[in-house]
């Protein structure tokens, strides 16, 4: 009910944000120019979480973007995946003064002190992609539809092994894999894909061969690509000497290579022994290569250069005393408090559609995917 509805409200609103997003920030709502022109020149803080993978490099110069275009100075910083690195570094940008901060937090449990500090400093705080938990510092909330992205990547699975229009009815080996455990996006990943994935293991016309079917059995630290490699090889040795598996559940690109690496190494995609279905989540350029190889089977495209409008939106409009707009009031609560939010429709991605979905929009040059 719930997703149908968020589903719904965000594709009419993604149907609408070219002209919702330019008129944000502009309706008066109470808020005066003085203020806005006091804001406008400031320093805006973005903590990004990594420069291992691509999208977060992408999101933090679009957002660097959005804001200068808006009139804003930006600091950048990366958090190399470390949370008390993170936490330095949010520190400093309140000790230099940041009128605002948009995080895309490393451990969503870490930052309790911090954002209080921000709190105390007046600085309002976006929570950029990954939800901020445990804190009533958190004042927006920008995203995608979390849980749809886990649906599409279960979906994807059933649809591919032919169970879901009954052409085949298996077994079929299925093995698991989730994201960071201090991500708050890894369980609506998790769930979205399970609500999918759950009724057919329940029918055993899928089969976890490895019996590890638990959120805290299957994520991966990190989203590490190396740590998922080593989990593939050992599920592979330990529960398919005999049987082969059909499919892998793959959250994230990075992992999706990991997964890939070790299922080679162990001869699948030579001749005799097809690669499995493999999914994935950011249409990174060496994934949207493996599809078009024939490697990994399917990814989920988020345009993040929409998202980092929306959440420049979210600053312009906090700073200058306007509300910004969202499309979710429900779904979000963080322990502390339900976090008003604004989610995008994140979109399925395989070799069939690649070139109109990340190619035509301009999110991958063509040249880059030779
Ligand atoms: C993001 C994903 C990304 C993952 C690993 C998640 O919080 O929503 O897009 O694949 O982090 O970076």
């Amino acid at each position: 009910m719930r997703n149908r509805k968020a589903a719904l409200s965000a594709i009419a609103a993604a149907a609408s944000l070219a002209l919702t997003l330019s008129a944000c920030g502009q309706d008066s709502d109470g808020g005066s120019e003085d203020t806005k022109g006091d804001a406008k020149g400031s320093t805006v803080g973005i903590a990004m979480p990594t420069k291992s993978s691509e999208r977060w490099i992408a999101d933090g110069a679009n957002v660097e973007k959005n804001l200068k275009a808006a009139g804003y100075k930006t600091k950048l910083a990366f958090g190399e995946d470390d949370p008390d690195t993170q936490v330095s570094q949010i520190e400093n940008m309140i000790t230099q003064g940041v009128s605002a901060l948009i995080i895309a937090a490393i451990d969503n449990k870490s930052l309790d002190n911090v954002l209080q500090q921000a709190k105390d400093a007046k600085i309002p705080v976006i929570s950029y992609d990954r939800l901020i938990l445990n804190s009533p510092n958190v004042d927006y909330y920008a995203s995608f539809d979390n849980e749809k992205v886990g649906a599409l990547q279960g979906g994807y699975i059933v649809e591919k092994l032919g169970l879901k229009d009954g052409s085949k009815k298996g077994p079929f080996n299925v093995e698991l894999f989730a994201g960071s455990n201090d991500d708050n996006n890894t369980q609506y990943f998790f769930n979205g894909a399970m609500k999918v994935l759950q009724p057919y293991i329940d029918k055993k016309q899928l089969v976890v061969k490895s019996g590890q079917t638990k959120l805290n059995q299957v994520t991966t630290l990190r989203w590490d690509g190396g740590t998922a490699q080593k989990r593939m090889e050992e599920l592979l040795t330990a529960a398919y000497r005999k049987d082969r598996v059909d499919a892998v559940l793959s959250p994230y690109d990075g992992i999706s290579i990991g997964i890939l690496s070790a299922l080679k190494s162990d001869d699948y995609g030579s001749k005799n022994k097809p690669l499995p279905v493999v999914t994935g989540q950011d249409a990174e350029v060496a994934s949207v290569k493996s599809i078009i190889a024939g490697e990994q089977t399917q990814t989920v495209y988020k345009d993040t250069r929409q998202l980092a409008e929306v959440a420049s939106k979210m600053v312009d409009a906090v700073l200058g005393d306007k509300k910004p707009e969202t499309n979710d009031t429900k779904t979000y609560d963080n322990g502390s408090k339900v976090v008003p939010a604004y989610l995008l429709e994140p979109v399925n991605v395989d070799k069939t559609n690649y070139k109109e979905v990340v190619v035509d929009s301009g999110y991958i040059k063509e040249s880059d995917l030779k």
